[in-house]
């Protein structure tokens, strides 16, 4: 397949995508919080909450795997994203880490269908043109070495954050 065919932007509620994974940007803690994190908590119920506390944590840039509960999605991929800190804290590294591991989980679990939120562009304040570039670059990487992901939506919540990822997507993949 084409792999701009393996690439998606939706303006929707990411806890409603029928796909087989979610990622959630969640905290080092991993025991929930405002933005997407408390969307995907909220929707799966309180069994998320109760899995989440058995796994001690994660580490920025790393990522952890939970079933998904009450979500159509049969799993969770929590990953914690860099706080914006200006841009010489290694933030985009970290970012690229992001989605490096959270797809490195969703191929050790068969998982063929994934959606991203936009991490760290909420309350992390990462600039979202910059992270959606990065989002974009190291997705079309990954995909074209590893051909079991068959398609990764981008969920972004309104219409602005849709725009600058069509954007990113189109520089990255070169789609009209
Ligand atoms: P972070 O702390 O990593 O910045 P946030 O949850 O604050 O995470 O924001 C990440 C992105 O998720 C933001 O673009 C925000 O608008 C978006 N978002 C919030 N709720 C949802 C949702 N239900 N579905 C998809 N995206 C969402």
């Amino acid at each position: 397949m084409d792999i701009k065919e393996r690439i998606e932007i939706i303006d929707d509620d990411i806890t409603r995508q029928p796909v087989h994974a979610i990622v959630n940007a969640a905290n080092s803690s991993l025991l929930g919080g405002g933005g997407v994190d408390g969307a995907i908590h909220r929707a799966a119920g309180p069994q998320l909450l109760a899995e989440c506390r058995t796994l001690g944590g994660c580490p920025t840039g790393q990522a952890r795997i939970t079933k998904g509960y009450n979500l159509p999605a049969k799993y969770v991929i929590h990953t914690v994203g860099p706080v914006w800190e200006g841009g010489d804290q290694n933030e985009d590294r970290l970012l690229e880490n992001c989605y490096r591991n959270a797809l490195k989980l969703a191929v050790e679990h068969d998982i063929r269908t994934i959606a991203f939120p936009s991490i760290s562009t909420g309350i992390y304040g990462f600039p979202i043109e910059r992270a959606s570039r990065i989002a974009a670059k190291t997705v079309k990487a990954i995909l074209e070495q590893e051909q079991r992901i068959e398609k990764v939506f981008f969920v972004c919540f309104g219409q602005h954050d849709y725009q600058v990822y069509q954007e990113a997507v189109k520089e990255v993949f070169g789609t009209e």
